[in-house]
Protein backbone atom coordinates (compact mmCIF):
# COMPACT_ATOMS: atom_id res chain seq x y z
CA UNK A 1 0.00 0.00 0.00
CA UNK A 2 1.30 3.50 -0.63
CA UNK A 3 2.02 6.00 1.79
CA UNK A 4 -0.35 9.47 1.47
CA UNK A 5 1.30 11.18 4.23
CA UNK A 6 4.24 9.96 6.31
CA UNK A 7 5.06 11.01 9.74
CA UNK A 8 8.46 10.16 11.84
CA UNK A 9 9.51 11.31 14.61
CA UNK A 10 7.42 14.08 14.77
CA UNK A 11 7.95 16.95 17.94
CA UNK A 12 7.10 19.97 18.20
CA UNK A 13 7.23 22.44 21.11
CA UNK A 14 6.06 25.62 22.34
CA UNK A 15 8.32 27.13 25.14
CA UNK A 16 7.36 24.50 28.04
CA UNK A 17 4.60 23.00 26.51
CA UNK A 18 5.17 19.87 24.33
CA UNK A 19 2.42 20.06 21.88
CA UNK A 20 4.07 17.08 19.82
CA UNK A 21 5.85 13.74 21.27
CA UNK A 22 7.29 12.57 18.76
CA UNK A 23 4.69 11.31 16.42
CA UNK A 24 5.04 8.63 14.10
CA UNK A 25 2.05 7.64 11.35
CA UNK A 26 1.42 6.32 7.97
CA UNK A 27 -1.47 7.22 6.08
CA UNK A 28 -2.39 4.92 2.83
CA UNK A 29 -3.53 6.30 0.07
CA UNK A 30 -7.39 5.95 -0.46
CA UNK A 31 -7.76 6.01 3.40
CA UNK A 32 -10.34 8.02 5.29
CA UNK A 33 -8.56 8.50 8.42
CA UNK A 34 -9.40 10.00 11.28
CA UNK A 35 -8.14 12.17 13.99
CA UNK A 36 -9.68 12.71 16.85
CA UNK A 37 -8.62 14.25 20.71
CA UNK A 38 -9.74 16.65 22.98
CA UNK A 39 -8.96 20.25 23.02
CA UNK A 40 -5.32 21.11 22.96
CA UNK A 41 -3.99 17.57 22.11
CA UNK A 42 -2.37 19.08 19.25
CA UNK A 43 -4.26 17.99 16.28
CA UNK A 44 -4.08 21.76 14.97
CA UNK A 45 -0.09 22.04 15.24
CA UNK A 46 -0.08 18.20 13.37
CA UNK A 47 -2.02 19.56 10.54
CA UNK A 48 0.14 23.01 10.34
CA UNK A 49 3.37 20.72 10.54
CA UNK A 50 1.73 18.54 7.74
CA UNK A 51 0.87 21.74 5.37
CA UNK A 52 4.20 22.96 5.76
CA UNK A 53 2.91 26.04 8.04
CA UNK A 54 4.64 25.17 11.00
CA UNK A 55 8.55 24.36 11.91
CA UNK A 56 8.93 21.29 13.46
CA UNK A 57 11.31 20.67 15.80
CA UNK A 58 12.69 17.15 14.68
CA UNK A 59 11.36 14.26 12.95
CA UNK A 60 10.21 14.82 9.19
CA UNK A 61 6.56 14.73 7.00
CA UNK A 62 5.92 13.65 3.52
CA UNK A 63 3.07 14.15 1.58
CA UNK A 64 2.66 11.63 -2.05
CA UNK A 65 6.50 10.97 -1.28
CA UNK A 66 7.84 14.61 -1.15
CA UNK A 67 9.22 16.02 1.86
CA UNK A 68 7.45 18.86 3.10
CA UNK A 69 10.46 20.94 4.46
CA UNK A 70 12.70 20.39 1.61
CA UNK A 71 10.17 19.90 -1.16
CA UNK A 72 7.47 22.29 0.31
CA UNK A 73 6.19 23.37 -3.12
CA UNK A 74 5.53 19.85 -4.74
CA UNK A 75 4.17 18.27 -1.47
CA UNK A 76 1.80 21.15 -0.83
CA UNK A 77 0.47 21.22 -4.27
CA UNK A 78 -0.61 17.58 -3.71
CA UNK A 79 -2.59 18.74 -0.29
CA UNK A 80 -5.76 20.42 0.39
CA UNK A 81 -5.96 21.82 3.70
CA UNK A 82 -9.98 22.85 4.81
CA UNK A 83 -9.22 25.09 8.16
CA UNK A 84 -11.38 25.56 11.25
CA UNK A 85 -11.66 29.27 10.40
CA UNK A 86 -13.44 31.19 8.00
CA UNK A 87 -10.76 33.69 6.79
CA UNK A 88 -12.25 35.39 3.32
CA UNK A 89 -12.25 38.52 1.68
CA UNK A 90 -15.48 39.42 1.97
CA UNK A 91 -15.84 41.45 -1.43
CA UNK A 92 -14.78 38.83 -3.53
CA UNK A 93 -17.90 36.36 -5.78
CA UNK A 94 -17.07 32.92 -5.08
CA UNK A 95 -16.20 32.28 -8.43
CA UNK A 96 -13.63 34.46 -8.27
CA UNK A 97 -12.46 33.37 -5.06
CA UNK A 98 -12.43 30.09 -6.33
CA UNK A 99 -10.65 30.64 -9.81
CA UNK A 100 -7.97 33.41 -8.10
CA UNK A 101 -7.35 30.49 -5.55
CA UNK A 102 -6.27 27.66 -8.47
CA UNK A 103 -4.48 30.96 -9.86
CA UNK A 104 -2.09 29.98 -6.87
CA UNK A 105 -1.51 27.06 -7.78
CA UNK A 106 -0.73 27.36 -11.17
CA UNK A 107 -4.02 26.11 -12.25
CA UNK A 108 -6.27 27.73 -15.26
CA UNK A 109 -9.58 27.25 -17.10
CA UNK A 110 -9.10 23.73 -17.20
CA UNK A 111 -10.09 23.07 -13.77
CA UNK A 112 -13.38 25.74 -14.50
CA UNK A 113 -15.32 23.03 -14.75
CA UNK A 114 -14.43 21.16 -11.44
CA UNK A 115 -15.21 24.08 -9.42
CA UNK A 116 -18.63 24.54 -11.02
CA UNK A 117 -19.36 21.06 -10.17
CA UNK A 118 -18.23 21.33 -6.50
CA UNK A 119 -20.51 24.21 -6.55
CA UNK A 120 -23.12 21.74 -7.66
CA UNK A 121 -21.98 19.09 -5.00
CA UNK A 122 -21.82 21.89 -1.98
CA UNK A 123 -25.47 22.90 -3.02
CA UNK A 124 -24.01 26.31 -3.71
CA UNK A 125 -24.93 26.32 -7.37
CA UNK A 126 -26.83 29.51 -7.54
CA UNK A 127 -24.13 31.64 -5.27
CA UNK A 128 -21.29 31.27 -7.80
CA UNK A 129 -21.84 35.68 -8.23
CA UNK A 130 -22.90 36.04 -4.90
CA UNK A 131 -20.13 38.06 -2.84
CA UNK A 132 -18.57 35.82 0.24
CA UNK A 133 -20.33 39.04 2.71
CA UNK A 134 -23.75 37.69 1.67
CA UNK A 135 -23.49 34.20 2.65
CA UNK A 136 -24.64 32.59 5.42
CA UNK A 137 -22.08 30.73 8.35
CA UNK A 138 -22.63 27.58 6.30
CA UNK A 139 -22.46 28.62 3.11
CA UNK A 140 -19.14 30.46 3.76
CA UNK A 141 -17.93 26.92 4.99
CA UNK A 142 -18.31 25.05 2.23
CA UNK A 143 -17.38 27.84 -0.12
CA UNK A 144 -13.51 26.99 1.51
CA UNK A 145 -14.38 23.84 1.40
CA UNK A 146 -14.20 24.13 -2.29
CA UNK A 147 -10.91 26.76 -2.37
CA UNK A 148 -8.94 23.73 -0.61
CA UNK A 149 -9.93 21.53 -3.06
CA UNK A 150 -9.96 23.66 -6.12
CA UNK A 151 -6.30 22.20 -7.74
CA UNK A 152 -7.72 18.77 -6.92
CA UNK A 153 -5.39 17.29 -4.68
CA UNK A 154 -4.87 13.97 -3.68
CA UNK A 155 -4.56 14.37 -0.24
CA UNK A 156 -7.38 16.44 1.68
CA UNK A 157 -7.51 17.46 5.82
CA UNK A 158 -10.69 18.92 6.67
CA UNK A 159 -9.57 20.56 10.52
CA UNK A 160 -13.77 20.12 12.35
CA UNK A 161 -15.51 21.06 9.16
CA UNK A 162 -18.76 19.94 10.69
CA UNK A 163 -17.96 21.75 14.12
CA UNK A 164 -21.23 23.52 15.16
CA UNK A 165 -23.08 22.33 12.01
CA UNK A 166 -26.94 22.00 11.65
CA UNK A 167 -28.14 18.61 10.68
CA UNK A 168 -28.83 19.32 7.21
CA UNK A 169 -25.50 20.37 6.52
CA UNK A 170 -23.49 18.09 8.16
CA UNK A 171 -25.49 15.38 5.94
CA UNK A 172 -24.33 17.55 2.64
CA UNK A 173 -20.58 17.62 4.03
CA UNK A 174 -20.74 14.22 5.18
CA UNK A 175 -22.30 12.98 1.05
CA UNK A 176 -19.90 15.43 -0.38
CA UNK A 177 -16.70 14.10 1.82
CA UNK A 178 -17.81 10.39 0.86
CA UNK A 179 -17.88 10.95 -2.77
CA UNK A 180 -14.33 12.65 -2.43
CA UNK A 181 -13.12 9.17 -0.90
CA UNK A 182 -15.06 7.17 -2.99
CA UNK A 183 -13.54 9.11 -6.12
CA UNK A 184 -9.76 7.99 -4.95
CA UNK A 185 -9.03 10.68 -2.48
CA UNK A 186 -7.09 10.11 0.70
CA UNK A 187 -9.40 11.93 3.36
CA UNK A 188 -7.97 13.35 6.84
CA UNK A 189 -10.91 14.54 9.28
CA UNK A 190 -10.71 15.89 12.42
CA UNK A 191 -13.13 16.08 14.22
CA UNK A 192 -15.08 15.68 17.76
CA UNK A 193 -17.96 13.63 17.47
CA UNK A 194 -17.01 9.80 17.40
CA UNK A 195 -20.42 8.69 15.84
CA UNK A 196 -19.33 11.21 12.89
CA UNK A 197 -15.83 8.86 12.95
CA UNK A 198 -17.63 5.66 13.20
CA UNK A 199 -20.26 6.52 10.77
CA UNK A 200 -16.90 7.92 7.52
CA UNK A 201 -13.60 6.66 9.16
CA UNK A 202 -11.71 3.46 7.83
CA UNK A 203 -8.95 3.66 10.41
CA UNK A 204 -8.56 6.70 13.29
CA UNK A 205 -6.36 7.67 15.75
CA UNK A 206 -6.74 9.36 18.95
CA UNK A 207 -4.21 12.16 20.22
CA UNK A 208 -3.72 13.08 23.56
CA UNK A 209 -1.36 15.46 24.91
CA UNK A 210 0.85 15.15 22.00
CA UNK A 211 1.04 11.63 21.57
CA UNK A 212 -0.80 9.64 19.59
CA UNK A 213 -2.58 6.73 21.62
CA UNK A 214 -4.58 4.56 19.35
CA UNK A 215 -4.57 3.39 15.70
CA UNK A 216 -7.23 1.15 14.72
CA UNK A 217 -10.54 0.89 13.25
CA UNK A 218 -13.27 2.85 14.57
CA UNK A 219 -14.94 -0.81 15.80
CA UNK A 220 -12.39 -1.70 17.78
CA UNK A 221 -12.03 1.61 19.65
CA UNK A 222 -15.98 1.44 20.18
CA UNK A 223 -15.51 -2.27 21.53
CA UNK A 224 -12.61 -0.84 24.32
CA UNK A 225 -15.00 1.72 25.49
P1 LIG B 1 -8.33 24.47 18.30
O1 LIG B 1 -9.75 24.71 17.95
O2 LIG B 1 -7.56 23.67 17.31
O3 LIG B 1 -8.15 23.97 19.69
P2 LIG B 1 -7.04 26.77 19.35
O4 LIG B 1 -8.07 27.74 19.75
O5 LIG B 1 -6.35 25.88 20.32
O6 LIG B 1 -7.68 25.90 18.19
O7 LIG B 1 -5.89 27.51 18.54
C1 LIG B 1 -6.16 28.41 17.51
C2 LIG B 1 -4.83 28.98 17.04
O8 LIG B 1 -4.10 29.56 18.13
C3 LIG B 1 -3.92 27.90 16.47
O9 LIG B 1 -3.25 28.42 15.33
C4 LIG B 1 -2.93 27.60 17.57
O10 LIG B 1 -1.67 27.19 17.04
C5 LIG B 1 -2.84 28.92 18.30
N1 LIG B 1 -2.65 28.68 19.74
C6 LIG B 1 -3.21 27.73 20.48
N2 LIG B 1 -2.79 27.78 21.76
C7 LIG B 1 -1.94 28.83 21.81
C8 LIG B 1 -1.16 29.41 22.84
N3 LIG B 1 -1.14 28.91 24.09
N4 LIG B 1 -0.41 30.47 22.55
C9 LIG B 1 -0.41 30.97 21.32
N5 LIG B 1 -1.09 30.46 20.29
C10 LIG B 1 -1.85 29.40 20.53
P1 LIG C 1 -5.68 21.12 19.25
O1 LIG C 1 -5.74 21.54 17.82
O2 LIG C 1 -5.75 19.63 19.42
O3 LIG C 1 -6.67 21.84 20.09
P2 LIG C 1 -3.20 22.60 19.33
O4 LIG C 1 -2.29 21.99 18.33
O5 LIG C 1 -3.90 23.87 18.98
O6 LIG C 1 -4.24 21.51 19.82
O7 LIG C 1 -2.38 22.88 20.66
C1 LIG C 1 -1.50 21.91 21.28
C2 LIG C 1 -0.80 22.55 22.45
O8 LIG C 1 0.14 23.50 21.96
C3 LIG C 1 -1.72 23.32 23.39
O9 LIG C 1 -1.19 23.21 24.70
C4 LIG C 1 -1.62 24.73 22.88
O10 LIG C 1 -1.92 25.68 23.88
C5 LIG C 1 -0.17 24.81 22.44
N1 LIG C 1 0.04 25.74 21.33
C6 LIG C 1 -0.47 25.60 20.08
N2 LIG C 1 -0.07 26.61 19.29
C7 LIG C 1 0.72 27.40 20.07
C8 LIG C 1 1.44 28.61 19.83
N3 LIG C 1 1.46 29.19 18.63
N4 LIG C 1 2.13 29.13 20.86
C9 LIG C 1 2.14 28.53 22.06
N5 LIG C 1 1.48 27.39 22.35
C10 LIG C 1 0.78 26.83 21.37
Amino acid sequence: MSTAIAIAGVRKTYGRTIALHGIDLAIHQGEFFGLLGPNGAGKSTLINIIAGLVRMDAGSVSVMGYDTVRQFREARRRLGVVPQELVFDPFFTVRDMLRIQAGYYGCGREVWPWIDEMLERLDLAGKATSSMRALSGGMKRRVLIAQALVHRPPVVILDEPTAGVDVELRRTLWAFMTELHRQGTTVVLTTHYLEEAQELCGRIAILDHGALQVVETTAQLLARH
